[in-house]
């Protein structure tokens, strides 16, 4: 049987790999473990075998796991990563419980944000969710947009803007799909010449299936949720 600590070893390979192809240093890509739809056992799985970084997208769901993790005496403090959508009326269960938002495609979502984390906390850490290959109604702003909202957000007090993220539709082939990663890099330096921004450092680009390109577009964060912990059952959710 294959567990989640051999899989978790594959992926982490594949990145290398991945990054050795495109000339950058293995170092210089994170990996994301997504863990929505699975247990907190399968997250003390993968945390055992040291990673450290997870993603959720369901607020409630991943609310319950980060304080179940925190109260297991044996795991060392991870880093949650929210990675779903985020309506108004949940930006505070993100401010009080995430260290990370990659999905910020709205001022005002931002603002709400930054308005809500506590004190306590260091500024949560959020990405610019951008949208270069969909139409009006999937999530992201435009990359026309970027500019001014990255700016925008910068100045919020209590977040870090540390870069994009984007959740690109699959291609009919390789080269299709490289084209629009570099879209999003292509947003990514744009943003990073900037006055104020030139800190950036994220571009969270590339799940399980497009890892390959995405890296070799210049992603530094990688998304991965079926490759470590295998097919997700939605089938318990409404
Ligand atoms: C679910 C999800 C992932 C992980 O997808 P896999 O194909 O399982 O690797 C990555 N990013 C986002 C935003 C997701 O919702």
């Amino acid at each position: 049987m294959t567990t989640i600590a051999d899989q978790l070893h594959h992926v982490q390979a594949q990145i290398a790999a991945a990054a050795a192809q495109a000339g950058r240093p293995p170092a210089a890509v994170r990996l994301l473990a997504v863990s929505k739809t699975f247990s907190a056992a399968a997250v003390r799985e993968a945390a055992l075998a040291g990673q450290r970084d997870f993603g959720e997208n369901y607020l409630q769901e991943g609310v319950e796991k980060i304080a179940a993790l925190r109260a297991m005496a044996d795991i060392a403090p991870l880093t949650w990563h929210c990675i779903g959508p985020i309506q108004s009326n949940k930006t505070r269960l993100v401010a009080e419980h995430f260290d990370w938002a990659h999905t910020i495609d709205r001022l005002k979502i931002a603002q709400r944000l930054s308005d809500q984390r506590p004190a306590h906390l260091p500024p949560l850490q959020v990405c610019l969710q951008v949208n270069v290959d969909g139409g009006a109604t999937k999530a992201g702003c435009t990359p026309a947009e970027a500019a001014e909202l990255a700016q925008a957000i910068a100045r919020l007090p209590r977040l870090q803007l540390r870069g994009v993220m984007s959740i690109p539709d699959p291609q009919p082939d390789a080269a299709a799909m490289l084209a629009v990663h570099r879209q999003v890099v292509a947003v990514f330096d744009a943003l990073h010449r900037l006055p104020g921004l030139d800190g950036l450092d994220t571009v969270s680009l590339g799940m399980t299936a497009d890892m390959d390109s995405a890296i070799a577009a210049g992603s530094t964060l990688v998304r991965v949720g079926s490759g470590i912990f295998g097919a997700r059952d939605y089938s318990g959710r409404a």
